[in-house]
Order: C-alpha cells, then sequence, then structure tokens
C-alpha cells in the first residue's frame, strides 16, 4: 500500500529526513512518500489535524512539538506514555491516532551498535530537559550508568523529569556540581541557533565521550567544545537521527531497513 509520511516541526528546513526515508523506502522497495511540514508554533494541532484529515499515514514530530503530540495522539506506546513525549504519529486502521517515541532506542543504538560509545557503569551528564531528554532518559538508565545528572537552562524543568526516575540528579545549566562525567550528551536545542550552553572546564573526564543530538556538516560549537577538552569520543546526532528513523520506518511499514548504508551515505 502506498501511503504518505511527512516530518512536521518549527524550524523544519534542515531535517533529513525525508531524505533518510526515501533512502529506506528505496533499498526496502515499499512505496512511499515522505514530505517536511512547517508548522506554526501555536498551531501543531492545526497542521497535524489537516495532514490525517488528508489521508496522511504517518507523521514523524519535531522540535518544538513532542509535548504536544503526545497530548494530541488518541494512543500511546508505553516508552511514549513514559516520555511525555512523541515522535512517531501513525493513524491506525480504526482511525485512531497511535504514537510512539523512537528517540531512546535510536540514540541508544547508535551509542552502543554504531559508537561502541559505553553507558555502563559511566557518570552520564546530560544537557536539557526537553522533548529529547524525555524520549531519551529510560534507554541511557537502562544501560545501568553508575549516575546520571541532568542539567537544564530551565531548573525546575530538569527537577520535574530526574523525579520521575529514583537515582538521578538535577540541576540548573549555571549550577551543574563540580566533578567530572565520562560521557556528556547534548539534548538542548541551543546548537539549532549555532551555540551551546556555557560549561565549566573540567567537566568532562579526560578521554570521556560527548554526544551532540544535533547533526551537522562541521563541528557543533558544543562537538568543538568536546575537542578543546580533550573528549576520546565526539559524535553529531546524525547516527540517531537514521536509528530513529529506521524504527519509525517499522512501525509505519512493519519493515526495518538497514541504517548502515544510509548513515554511509549521508556522511558521504
Ligand atoms: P525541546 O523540547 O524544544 O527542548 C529544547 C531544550 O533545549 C530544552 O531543554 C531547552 O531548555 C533547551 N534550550 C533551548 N535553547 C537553549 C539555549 N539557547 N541554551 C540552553 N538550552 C537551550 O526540543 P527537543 O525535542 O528536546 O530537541 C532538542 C534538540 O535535540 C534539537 O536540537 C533537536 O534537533 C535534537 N534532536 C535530535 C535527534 C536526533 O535524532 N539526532 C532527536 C531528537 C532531538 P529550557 O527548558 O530552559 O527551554
Amino acid at each position: 500500500m502506498k501511503g504518505h509520511y511527512a516530518v512536521v516541526g518549527n524550524p523544519i528546513e534542515h531535517s533529513k529526513s525525508p531524505q533518510i526515508h526515501a533512502m529506506f523506502a528505496e533499498q526496502t522497495g515499499e512505496q512511499l512518500s515522505y514530505g517536511r511540514l512547517w508548522a506554526p508554533q501555536d498551531n501543531f494541532a492545526a497542521v497535524a489535524r489537516a495532514f490525517f484529515c488528508g489521508g496522511g499515514l504517518g507523521l514523524n514530530v519535531t522540535v518544538p512539538f513532542k509535548e504536544e503530540a503526545w497530548q494530541f495522539a488518541n494512543k500511546l506506546s508505553e516508552r511514549a506514555h513514559f516520555a511525555e513525549a512523541v515522535n512517531t504519529l501513525r493513524c491506525d486502521d480504526d482511525g485512531l491516532l497511535w504514537g510512539d517515541n523512537t528517540d531512546g532506542v535510536g540514540l541508544y543504538r547508535d551509542l552502543h551498535d554504531n559508537l561502541g560509545i559505553a553507558i555502563e557503569a559511566q557518570r552520564v551528564l546530560i544537557l536539557g530537559a526537553g522533548g529529547a531528554a524525555r524520549g531519551i532518559l529510560a534507554d541511557i538508565l537502562a544501560g545501568e550508568p553508575s549516575e546520571v545528572v541532568i542539567a537544564n537552562r530551565t531548573a525546575h524543568r530538569a527537577d520535574e523529569l530526574a523525579q520521575r526516575f529514583e537515582g538521578v540528579g538535577s540541576c540548573g545549566l549555571d549550577n551543574i556540581p563540580g566533578r567530572q562525567f565520562d560521557l556528556i550528551i547534548n539534548t538542548t536545542a541551543a546548537g539549532l541557533q549555532g551555540s551551546m550552553p556555557a560549561l565549566a572546564d573540567g567537566l568532562l573526564r579526560h578521554g570521556g565521550a560527548c554526544y551532540d543530538l544535533v547533526y551537522s556538516d562541521t563541528d557543533t560549537p558544543f562537538m568543538e567544545w568536546a575537542r578543546r577538552h580533550h573528549a576520546g569520543q565526539v559524535a553529531d546526532g546524525l547516527g540517531m537521527l537514521v536509528e530513529q528513523a529506521a524504527e519509525s520506518f517499522f512501525l509505519w511499514r512493519g519493515v526495518r531497513p538497514d541504517t548502515q548504508p544510509v548513515i554511509g551515505a549521508l556522511r558521504g
């Protein structure tokens, strides 16, 4: 069955999702089209409703609408329910919209399977407490780190998120505990504006790992910071983007694409 899909966000021009899903479709022989949808900051629901009323079968949801998409969905997967953020909507045969969140599994597969970056027994600092942080936290904790701290510009959002998990610390970005972390994951949207949160020196263990959820053809400001602070491994979020897209594709089409050639083509 041919189906129409799209990614909705604001901004949306930069999104590589249409390219990724076109490659998945070609690789698997699935008949589908996939476009970009811009929504006004205050009108996600109207844009999403019009898309599904027009026969659309599935949406990916990106900044800043994941929490609204969680409210918009009629039914939720367990992980989306838990994250209170949805990045994948699917119109089911009963006409109801099913919401899921594939960000966490996408990040875990990129860190663990593609990059060999350890989570187990590591001290992990997560920058940001928005939809992306909500989506990845359960999967990070499942990797059995020794410590997780969430630091957010608006400190109470970090506190609220951390309180839902046993043993997770929280603070403002300007109040990060003065000790070292083995892995720092930047989930803030600051990179979309070409900036990054101001971080103290000495926060990253010499040879530790840094992962920026933002992806870019050149180093992001956070990746530059990581290299200046002697990170052993530095990565952007392109691999996560492809992995979370593959999970969405599987949820929509029941076929799991091979991510490696797609990551390679996008890097190339
Ligand atoms: P969101 O729900 O809008 O949350 C944005 C987060 O960034 C909040 O914690 C916000 O802090 C913080 N923030 C925004 N501007 C900032 C600034 N100038 N300085 C410091 N903190 C700032 O967005 P999201 O859905 O979590 O997405 C966040 C980022 O992750 C985006 O860049 C997105 O593209 C990326 N992402 C990538 C992937 C991937 O597959 N690679 C997947 C998901 C998301 P406040 O709470 O204080 O506003």
